[in-house]
């Protein structure tokens, strides 16, 4: 089955938004079975929108469309799907019972009811979260155009909870995909040891290459879902088994969502001094549903004083070797578990740049301490003549404490050329 996306916004083609909902519509369709050929953005604008249609009819069974389908004016998708379908718009009695409930006594603006209005046909999708129904028009030929509410709060339940099992009923092919994340391990590298594997067909086996992380997607197709997974089942256990302990995760969101469980299955709990990430380590594990179990408390220690004051970093230390070095790294993970009494404490001081670099500190040099109070393990992020700018520079150094954390828990080695 040929699928196609068409994300309608201005916004989105202006930068404004990026496409999330592309990427959520795109995983869908695999999850299907359905074959994504095209992807395409275009303004609020009727006749580029038309435009794109016709050419997707032409080759696609399913074309599912984002956006614009609200009450103001240039919210134009339905209007325009009608026409290029040569459906009549036509009220949808239970679309328009909800758009009253959703409004209660609050009076219901004149554009609101355009919401209402369905080609004719059609198969509604209620919108649990706002006014605008999604929907699916028939196309000629057995084919359909499934229109889908912009905002990612409205379209997200509405593709899970609606369109998914619906579309389900229509296909035979099911897909079945994982990702395997790893960290601290070079795409190059990753290819190389699994070489045979991306040249086969099904499964495919894919590497990308993002924010500093190596993730493999492993993708089958098959008749039925267990098909599939029989089929995905033994490339994602040679994936994992060849590229070893870097792999952090198989389907796992982050680093952080595993190393968070992992302190709460030991019962051990953590505290964060941060310095040039400025407490995106500690935002990341707080993000982590359940973290208040293991997460003491994370402290900003930016400037020097700070430092000294709620660390007790000597201020002759850091007068001789600099805040940005390994000694200072290192007492800031110890002072952190002893001071503030946790089971592993973490020390992060750097260069996020883009100034404050000098020929022997350059900008992007991050020290990355980790204690358990016996032991200190480092590891230092040299920018090798790279900087990759501010925000890859935090991230990257939040990314490193989280996997040198995991990897003491494992009883991996922990310091690596970083
Ligand atoms: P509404 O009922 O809110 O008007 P709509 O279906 O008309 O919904 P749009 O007006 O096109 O949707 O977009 C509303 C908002 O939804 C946008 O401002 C943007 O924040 C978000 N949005 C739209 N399209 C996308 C997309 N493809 N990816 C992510 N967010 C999007």
């Amino acid at each position: 089955m040929k699928a196609e996306i068409i994300a309608v916004g201005t916004e989105l083609l202006l930068g404004h938004t990026v496409n999330t909902d592309a990427a959520h519509v795109a995983r869908a369709l695999s999850g299907l079975g359905a074959d994504l050929h095209h992807a395409c953005v275009v303004g609020d604008n009727a006749a580029r929108l038309e435009e794109c249609l016709r050419a997707a009819l032409q080759r696609s069974a399913w074309v599912i469309t984002t956006g614009g389908l609200g009450p103001t004016n240039d919210d134009l998708t339905k209007e325009t799907v009608a026409r290029v379908l040569g459906l009549p718009l036509e009220e949808d009695a239970d679309s328009l019972r909800r758009l009253r409930e959703y409004f209660g006594d609050r009076p219901v603006g004149e554009n609101q009811y355009k919401q209402a209005w369905l080609p004719r046909g059609s198969r509604a999708f209620v919108n649990r979260v706002g006014t605008a129904p999604g929907c699916a028009a028939p196309a000629a030929g057995g084919g359909l155009v499934i229109m889908l509410p912009g905002p990612p709060s409205e379209l997200l339940p509405m593709l899970h909870d609606e369109v998914v099992p619906w579309l389900a009923q229509r296909t035979g092919a099911c897909i079945r995909s994982s990702m395997v994340r790893t960290f601290a391990l070079g795409e190059g590298d990753a290819e190389l040891r699994l070489r045979d594997l991306t040249a086969a067909a099904n499964p495919t086996v894919a590497t990308y290459a993002t924010d500093g992380e190596m993730f493999v997607r492993i993708t089958a197709k098959a008749a039925g879902p267990q098909e599939a997974e029989a089929l995905l089942a033994p490339v994602r256990e040679a994936v994992c088994r060849r590229l070893g302990d870097r792999v952090y995760g198989v389907d796992v969101d982050d680093l952080e969502s595993v190393v968070v469980p992992l302190l709460l299955q030991r019962g051990e709990t953590l505290t964060t001094a941060e310095s040039c990430t400025g407490g995106l380590l500690a935002k990341r594990i707080t993000d982590v549903a359940g973290a208040s179990a293991v997460f003491r408390q994370g402290l900003v220690t930016y400037a020097n004083e700070a430092k000294t004051c709620l660390l007790g970093v000597p201020e002759d230390l850091l007068a001789r070797v600099g805040a940005v070095s390994p000694e200072v790294a290192r007492c800031m993970a110890e002072q952190a578990l002893r001071r503030y009494g946790s089971t592993w404490g973490i020390g992060i001081s750097g260069i996020a740049g883009p100034g404050g670099g000098t020929d022997t500190k350059p900008v992007g040099l991050v020290h990355i301490a980790l204690s358990d109070g016996q032991r200190t393990w480092l590891r230092v992020m040299r920018p090798h003549g790279r900087y990759m700018g501010r925000a890859w520079t935090r991230q990257r150094a939040a990314s490193h404490a989280l996997d040198m954390l995991r990897r003491a828990m494992l009883g991996l080695p922990v310091e690596m050329e970083a």
